[in-house]
């Protein structure tokens, strides 16, 4: 099949039985493209597929598929150099600066985990039970199918002060429950799957929270399924996207993703689909061992900077409309926007240029800045939309919606929400924006989002401690104090 249209993949969507409970409501039917909260997002994404099918596109978009031939996304290209890894950078930077940086799980964040591991394949065959096979069959099966996966890691958020065997109660994070001839079987929770009611597949992965221990050998699993496998459910939290227009609500309208609880009420996992069971050890260095989590980063990387240049037009569009750029502080705030997108840029143009071949031979953008980029991304953004909330001040309230700007109160709206360089219509337009990216309830998402996006800041700063090599500036400090 190839790189898929949009319609090709509501069409997909819509043919799966895929059970979600939102807001009381219990969906177990197809036609998930009309549940009322996801209408528009899914919609959205599929926005992002028939970009795949632009003349000026297709290109940088898609590459040819070395088994079929069928041109097929390119957050699946393996790289073989630091120009392949520049060109699925290219691919990634379309979907998010046409999303503006808001979306967390376009395909190519998902697609980038599977290409890595396909790539290290032979790691996983390693394992006392080897899945080698598995792995580099489900990369091809969604490459050929350009399927939309999402992911699952955490645990249940019970009592962290003990592991998963230790809760009160003993099926609360999910686990295997049985081995059969026709696979796994698994029961039991994890926390959270964006997207999970929209996406063709749902990657499980590990938590990093596992220790090498018996008792943890039950939640030690990876493994992919379709999202109406039998058995699964997405209880999801309530939508931000209350179905008001795109002048009201305009990312709300578009970009809300939904984030969902992942249930397995005894979901038979096939054994093809398997890629470790029961080896914690394993489970832990799978992001890392195969180079998974870099590539994933390198997505990550590429959104947040076009996240960054959307926040910089922003705030220059909303402080040159209000008049208020000469002042000192503005000044400062705006230039904070632009070191922090310099920072975005350098940090990428560095990760690309300094790709190498991993030991499996899979060209690798350069882990330190990603790294880096992981890092200082989760505290800097709250502090740009911090920026928007003191640089918009009342303008973020003094917000009629659309049936007021052309209804009753247009000429109120024409007078007294004029602004230095705008009519009080396209005023009231910017500042909505301004205010869904800083204090309403999809912006408050978004910032909580940034902030755990790979995980907890508190403990990946650990992470980078622990890995970076500090000896050659502790020999530097030596040499000077022995001199
Ligand atoms: C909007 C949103 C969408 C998400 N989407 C997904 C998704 O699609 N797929 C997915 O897999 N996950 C998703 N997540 C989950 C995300 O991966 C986690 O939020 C993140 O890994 C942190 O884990 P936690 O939320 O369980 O926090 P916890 O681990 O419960 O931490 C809570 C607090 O306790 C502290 N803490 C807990 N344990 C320790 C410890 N051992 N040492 C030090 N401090 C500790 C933390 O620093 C933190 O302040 C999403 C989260 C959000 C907010």
């Amino acid at each position: 099949m190839g790189a898929r249209t949009g319609a090709e993949y509501l069409a997909a969507l819509d043919d799966r039985a895929i059970r979600v409970e939102i807001e009381g409501q219990v969906y177990t039917g197809s036609n998930v493209s009309s549940i009322p909260q996801f209408r528009n997002v899914v919609r959205t994404y599929a926005g992002l597929f028939d970009l795949q099918h632009e003349p000026d596109l297709r290109d940088v978009m898609t590459y040819e598929s070395p088994t079929s031939g069928e041109r097929v996304p390119m957050s699946f290209l393996q790289p073989e150099s630091v120009e392949d890894v520049t060109r699925r950078g290219a691919a990634m930077r379309v979907w998010a600066r046409h999303a503006l940086g808001q979306l967390g799980r376009t395909g190519d964040y998902c697609n980038s985990a599977v290409m890595a591991m396909a790539g290290a394949a032979d790691w996983f065959g390693q394992a006392e039970r080897g899945f080698a096979d598995n792995v580099r069959n489900y990369y091809e099966h969604i490459r050929e199918n350009d399927l939309l996966l999402t992911h699952t890691l955490v645990l249940p958020q019970a009592n962290r002060a003990v592991g998963p065997s230790q809760q009160r109660n003993q099926v609360l994070a999910a686990r295997i429950m049985d081995e059969n001839d026709n696979g796994i079987v698994i029961r039991g929770a994890r926390i959270l799957a964006t997207i999970g009611p929209f996406a063709d597949e749902i990657l499980v992965m590990p938590s990093t929270v596992l220790k090498g221990t018996a008792d943890d050998a039950p939640y030690s699993f990876a493994f992919a399924i379709p999202c109406d496998t039998p058995g699964l459910r997405f209880l999801c939290r309530e939508s931000f996207d209350l179905g008001r227009s795109t002048f009201d609500h305009p990312l709300a309208s578009r970009f809300e993703e939904i984030d969902a609880i992942v249930v397995f009420d005894d979901v038979l996992v096939p054994w093809e689909r398997c890629f470790v069971v029961g080896e914690p050890e394993v489970c832990n260095g799978i992001y890392t061992e195969t180079t998974a989590a870099v590539h994933m980063t390198h997505q990550v990387a590429t959104r947040v900077t076009a996240k960054t240049e959307y926040m910089l037009g922003l705030v220059s569009l909303l402080t040159e409309a209000i008049g208020i750029e000469q002042f000192q502080h503005v000044g400062e705030k705006t230039a904070e926007v632009i070191v922090a997108l310099e920072t975005c840029r350098a940090l990428l143009a560095s990760a690309e240029s300094g790709s190498t071949p991993n030991r499996f031979g899979l060209h690798t953008p350069a882990w330190p800045p990603l790294n880096a980029c992981r890092n200082w991304y989760p505290r800097t953004f709250p502090r740009l939309a911090e920026i928007v909330r003191q640089l918009g001040a009342s303008g973020l309230m003094a917000l009629p919606t659309e049936a007021d700007v052309f209804g009753p109160a247009q000429d109120d709206v024409e007078r007294y929400l004029q602004s230095a360089t705008l009519e009080g219509a396209d005023r009231v337009r910017l500042f909505r924006l301004a205010w869904d990216t800083c204090l309403s309830s999809f912006a408050g998402r978004q910032s909580l989002y940034e902030h755990f996006f790979f995980g907890d800041p508190v403990r990946m700063a650990g992470a980078l401690v622990a890995s970076y090599d500090r000896e050659p500036y502790k020999e530097l400090v030596r040499e000077f104090l022995s001199s």
